[in-house]
């Protein structure tokens, strides 16, 4: 099995004293900056004027201009959104980096596809949590926290291992698990994960199933229960315990509906269609396309999300889920008053 890092694996001296300037104050940023302060380190926050900048502030952060901000520091954490990053990169970052610094990210598709070209004398380590920044730093409010995975992609100084370990640990990722990986191998499952799997494929199971109810006379508001309100039901079983877990807990009727219908909906052919996904990642094309959709301002985005936000299985949902205040997510809340 791969080696898997927990706090008593990991040196901790090599990050001690050095100033860490955590780049963008979103989802991640907010966790690593506050979970670091709170393990001792002396963090400094990058941004330009706005909402960030205040809660930052209010947060108790002393925050900077980005290009302050890194040129102050020891370690340079990037969190700002992956398509923005060339251009702050360029104008903010790059100018103020200094021979033996460490440029930092949570995810490596800028290097990965050469759109940030690091200069040769800085380290380059990813610290890359499994998880929604939220989490990250609920989790490490309740002494746990959330898996991550690091790598090194350039290491001048010797220590870049260390550094991005120590990183890790002190976001709070070692009391759950520190994984080994390469910018490569993060960036290449990361967009198949979420494409085929976490986001692209079950938004469109759930909507698929929605619809066959629907189209076929039920009504919206039992479909929604059973196709997308009990998911979560059935995931946390399946997060506690295994496929086998879920199986124990459901009825024997819906075991044998799992293994007598599921290979009919996800069959050899879905499997090839995500051997085709893979290889749009792998290839760089599916890069491209997201690099030219932002160069464009975002066009086919902008619709397309528009459309799924009037899909009927979402205003259904909203009508229900109003009627079940506990339902309602603290993180779905606070993020919401985050991006007001
Ligand atoms: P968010 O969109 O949540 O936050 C972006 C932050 O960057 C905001 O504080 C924003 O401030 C700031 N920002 C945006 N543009 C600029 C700019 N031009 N100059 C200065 N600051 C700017 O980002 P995420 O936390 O989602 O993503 C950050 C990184 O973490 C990405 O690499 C992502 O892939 C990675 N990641 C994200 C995960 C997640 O949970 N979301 C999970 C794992 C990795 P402002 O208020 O001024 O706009
Ligand atoms: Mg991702
Ligand atoms: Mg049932």
């Amino acid at each position: 099995m791969t080696k898997v890092r927990y706090e008593n694996d990991i040196q901790t001296e090599v990050l001690a004293g050095k100033k860490i300037a955590v780049v963008g104050y979103g989802s991640q940023g907010h966790a690593h900056a506050l979970n670091l302060k709170e393990s001792g380190y002396d963090v400094v926050v990058g941004l330009r004027p706005g909402k960030s900048q205040e809660k930052a502030e209010d947060d108790g952060f002393n925050v900077f201009s980005v290009a302050e901000a890194v040129s102050q520091a020891d370690v340079v954490m990037v969190l700002l959104p992956d398509e923005h990053q060339p251009a702050v990169y360029e104008e903010s970052i790059k100018p103020n980096l200094q021979a033996g610094n460490a440029i930092a990210f949570a995810h490596g598709f800028n290097i990965h596809f050469s759109q940030i070209v690091p200069p040769e004398n800085v380290d380059v380590f990813l610290v890359a949590p499994k998880g929604p920044g939220h989490l990250v730093r609920r989790t490490y409010e309740g002494g746990a926290g959330v898996p991550a995975l690091f790598g090194v992609y350039q290491d001048v100084t010797g220590n870049a291992t260390e550094l991005a370990l120590a990183y890790a640990q002190g976001i709070g990722a070692a009391r759950a698990g520190v994984l080994e990986t390469s910018f490569q191998e993060e960036t290449e499952t990361d967009l198949f994960g979420e494409q085929a799997v976490l986001c692209g494929g079950l938004t469109g199971l759930i909507k698929a199933g929605f619809e066959t109810l629907t189209e076929a006379g039920y009504q919206p508001e039992v479909a929604y229960f059973e196709c997308l309100h009990e998911m979560k039901l059935i995931v946390d079983l399946i997060y506690e315990g295994g496929l086998e877990n879920m199986r124990y807990s459901i009825s024997d009727t819906a075991q044998w509906g799992d293994f007598a219908s599921g290979p009919r909906i996800v069959d050899e052919g879905t499997k090839a269609r995500m051997k085709e996904v893979l290889a749009d990642v792998q290839s760089g094309e599916f890069a491209k396309g997201w690099i030219l959709e932002n160069q464009a301002n975002r066009p086919m985005f902008n619709a397309i999300n528009a459309k799924e936000n009037n899909h009927p299985i979402e205003k259904v949902g909203r009508e229900l889920r109003d009627l079940m205040p506990f339902v309602k997510q603290p993180l779905q809340a606070k993020q919401s008053k985050q991006k007001d």
